[in-house]
């Protein structure tokens, strides 16, 4: 085992567990692609809280176990962390949790609409589609999985059962987590109010260019 790898990848637990995008339990598991391999490193872990970087194991994009050992409960969940680095080149971090909001919405099966500026700002103009059930990682989850997945868009609900975010660096990633979480939580307390309300798609797009135009001039200093 590469010690950055696996120390790369206990990090990415610890600061989703610091996130809060997570269920109290701490259940999900987090994932990387391995530079020029088609491998990544994963935690085999019960939970992300307090994660060993003895329980982190490498796997072959194929599903093969390469190094270390897994448990079934989550050598089960393996491919739809493969599935998204095979289909996705540009993908280099994947993290599935049950946060508690988010997952409010898979088990409802009902889309996260664009209510929150943030998901203009992320890569979330289109919300985040809901991926139909199958029984975790099996053939038939990962193609429900596939077919939910939109073009640019780094996160999918899993019907009964979570959310699995995937971007190009681990920031990105739990950053996505993060804003998606916000997203279903505010839209389950406006819910009590009458219910979120989208933002128009032609703002969506002034948003995100916005955050653009001052994230290009950087940080002003007085
Ligand atoms: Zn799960």
């Amino acid at each position: 085992m590469d010690k950055d790898l696996t120390d790369q990848v206990v990090d990415i637990a610890q600061r989703v567990v610091a996130s809060g995008a997570i269920s109290a339990n701490g259940h999900g598991n987090v994932s990387v692609r391995v530079p020029g391999a088609e491998e990544m490193y994963f935690t085999a872990g019960p939970s992300l809280r307090n994660h060993p970087a003895s329980a982190v194991v490498r796997v072959g994009l194929d599903g093969t176990l390469l190094e270390g050992e897994l448990p079934p409960i989550q050598g089960a969940v393996v491919a739809m962390h493969t599935a998204m680095y095979a289909d996705h080149s540009d993908v280099g971090c994947v993290v599935h949790t049950h946060s508690p909001y988010a997952t409010a919405y898979a088990v409802a099966r009902r889309r996260i609409g664009c209510w929150v500026e943030a998901m203009a700002m992320f890569g979330l103009a289109d919300g985040v589609p809901v991926a139909g059930y199958g029984p975790r990682g099996s053939d038939e989850a990962i193609a429900n999985i596939r077919a939910a997945v939109t073009p640019g868009v780094p996160a999918v609900l899993l019907a009964n059962h979570g959310v699995l975010v995937f971007h190009r660096t681990p920031e990105l990633a739990i950053l996505a987590g993060g804003v998606v979480e916000e997203a279903a939580q505010a839209g389950i307390n406006a819910s009590a109010l009458g219910g979120a309300v989208e933002i128009p798609p032609e703002l969506r797009a002034a948003a995100l260019q916005r955050a653009m135009t001052f994230d290009s001039r950087g940080t002003v200093h007085a």
